[in-house]
Order: C-alpha cells, then structure tokens, then sequence
C-alpha cells in the first residue's frame, strides 16, 4: 500500500487554514457584538465604569486577558464615545471596546 507523502502536510496546512480563517471569523464576529465598533457602542452611566466594563472582557479569540492599553475619548460622526483599546496577554490579539455615555447625550 503506497501512502501518499502529502497526505500529513496537505492536511496541517488545511489545519492552519481552517485555524486562521477561524480567527478572522471570531475577529469579525466580536465586531459584531455590542461594543465591538463605533457603530455599536454600549450604553454606559458614567466614564469610571468604562475601565471596569473593558476588564471584565475575555479575549474573543483565545478566552485569554486583555490589558487595558488606553482609554480615550472619540468623536466619531458627532457622537461622542469612549474607546477601551486592549491587548490580549496570552495571544497579542487587539480589540477596541466602544461605549456612549448616557450622561453625555444629554449635552
Ligand atoms: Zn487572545
């Protein structure tokens, strides 16, 4: 029975396919959560809980840590937002967690 040499490297790199395309898919998904864009932001009652919200937060694509990096205040099409930039401890996986302040609506 011949084997075919291929076989075991054709199939890592359909492996390594599937893992980045996997990625890409969690990546695109956590964007599409509340939070994940400017688009979307989450409703927040004050700017000392945007800390907090953004640490209570796993990594989307390993479940690990994130570190908060930087908290800013954007404007973006008029609303003004807050930024939680984080980078994930375990995986270097960035993520930017949005939020409009309820307080802030009111100017
Ligand atoms: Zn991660």
């Amino acid at each position: 029975m011949a084997k075919k040499k291929l076989s075991t490297r054709s199939a890592r790199r359909a492996g390594e396919r599937a893992a980045v395309k996997l990625t890409q898919d969690l990546d695109k998904l956590a964007r599409l959560e509340p939070g994940g864009s400017p688009e979307r932001p989450l409703p927040l009652e004050s700017a000392s809980q945007v800390e907090v919200t953004a640490r209570g937060k796993p990594c989307p694509l390993c479940r690990g840590e994130l570190r908060l990096e930087e908290h800013a205040a954007e404007s973006i099409r008029g609303a003004r937002l807050r930024v939680a930039r984080m980078m994930c401890v375990a995986c270097g996986g960035r993520r930017e967690l949005w939020f409009r302040l309820s307080a802030e609506m009111l100017n």
